[in-house]
């Protein structure tokens, strides 16, 4: 007997990746030895700092940390991270009720869906939105409606027509953003705050890239909203802000009920973190801001150096305030964000991301990411005066 091994209805609704091509193409150009430009990654392209690595080489010799974890974390991660966010934010969160480790914020968001959605619930997203976000509430059975976000509002969903959606359960944001750099205000998160409380919604917020900003103006959190902790759960990682993607490990805070759905879910899933990630993961948050003021500034010359250089050459971008992205109207003359993406990489040997990527609102845009040294970006913006 044989049979047709199928994947399920689930994975068959989720819609097709669209950067199938592209990522066909770059992986010829790197097959031909093509001297590819890579501004499609958003992952840091320096190491982790060293006391990090450190850390974790000490807390990996002890066999106490080679058993399953506990699913909460070690209390010591906990405490520090309530500290940091003490330190941070303004904000006492209880580090027992109120703050739950995760294997990096991306595991943290696909899972809080399964923990709080029930089937036909709907859930608002930005349009354009991170990837990730979409297919998890899928897989909850959510209903999903966009919201644009418009260059005109600066990247910031409408309050008044997020108003008009009824019998909303949750809506997902996201800043600083990926992929538009947009940051939020503390005005704007206080009105959403209000309407959710008033509408009865959940806020879930990622803010993976709370300390990549320039120009010395943090992100606030929306936690810091007086309220926001009746309806709002944060997710925050520590890829981006310490360069370690490759690690796994972020964190839930906020809301308690929030939290301790996530944390059930996950008890069914996973166990835990590896201790020796949590301990590496405390001196992580123990940094010297020195070199976390390094980081920022590495990313805000490589911006300075893309924007000014294509200024210079008649593409003229918008600076960004936050995370290491440019989201740049598509250049006079090409059609749409996909062919953009394929004339930069078969004529310039320059991978960017299409727009139209991160939901149909990113039409238009490409995302370039500031994770290749200046002197590529200056290599990058020469190719691309030939192409324009
Ligand atoms: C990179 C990224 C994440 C994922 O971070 P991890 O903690 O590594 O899972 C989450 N949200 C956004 C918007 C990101 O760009």
């Amino acid at each position: 007997m044989s049979f047709n091994i199928e994947f399920s209805d689930r994975l068959k609704k989720l819609p097709p990746y669209l950067f199938i091509e592209i990522e066909k193409a770059k992986r010829e150009a790197l097959a031909d030895g093509r001297d590819v430009i890579n501004l499609g990654v958003g992952d840091p392209d320096i190491p982790t700092p060293q006391h990090i690595i450190d850390a974790m080489k000490e807390a990996v010799q002890d066999p106490n940390n080679h058993h399953y974890a506990l699913d909460a974390g070690l209390a010591a991660l906990r405490s520090e991270i309530a500290n940091w966010f003490g330190q941070r934010f303004s904000v006492s969160l209880n580090p027992e009720t109120e703050i739950y480790p995760v294997l990096g914020s991306k595991e943290g968001l696909a899972h809080l869906p399964l923990g709080i959605i029930n089937p036909k619930d709907k859930i608002l997203l930005t349009d354009p939105a991170y990837p990730a976000y979409r297919p998890t509430i899928t897989f909850a059975g959510g209903r999903i409606m966009n919201v644009p976000m418009k260059a005109g509002n600066a990247f910031l969903p409408n309050i008044s027509k997020i108003a008009e959606y009824k019998d909303i359960k949750m809506l997902v944001i996201n800043y600083p953003n990926n992929p538009t750099a947009a940051t939020a205000t503390k005005e704007f998160y206080q009105d959403l705050v209000d309407l959710a409380k008033e509408k009865g919604f959940i806020i879930c917020s990622d803010m993976a890239y709370s300390e990549v900003y320039f120009d010395g103006e943090k992100p606030p959190s929306i936690l810091e909203i007086d309220g926001a902790r009746e309806v709002a759960i944060e997710f925050h990682s520590f890829s981006k802000t310490y360069a370690m993607t490759g690690w796994r490990i972020g964190w839930a805070c906020g809301n308690e009920t929030l939290v301790a759905a996530l944390a059930k879910v996950k008890s069914n899933y996973d166990s835990g973190i590896f201790q020796a990630v949590q301990c590496a993961g405390i001196a992580a948050l123990k940094t010297d801001p020195v070199i976390l003021d390094d980081m920022r500034g590495l990313f805000q010359d490589r911006r300075d150096y893309l924007i000014n250089g294509l200024r210079s050459i008649g593409w003229k971008i918008p600076s960004p305030k936050a995370a290491f992205y440019v989201w740049a109207k598509i250049p006079k003359g090409f059609k749409d964000s996909m062919e953009t993406a394929r004339i930069f990489l078969d004529k310039a040997d320059i991978v960017i991301t299409p727009g139209v990527g991160f939901g149909p609102e990113g039409e238009g845009y490409i995302r370039m990411a500031l994770t290749v040294p200046v002197d590529r970006i200056n290599e990058a913006v020469g190719r691309i005066a030939k192409i324009l």
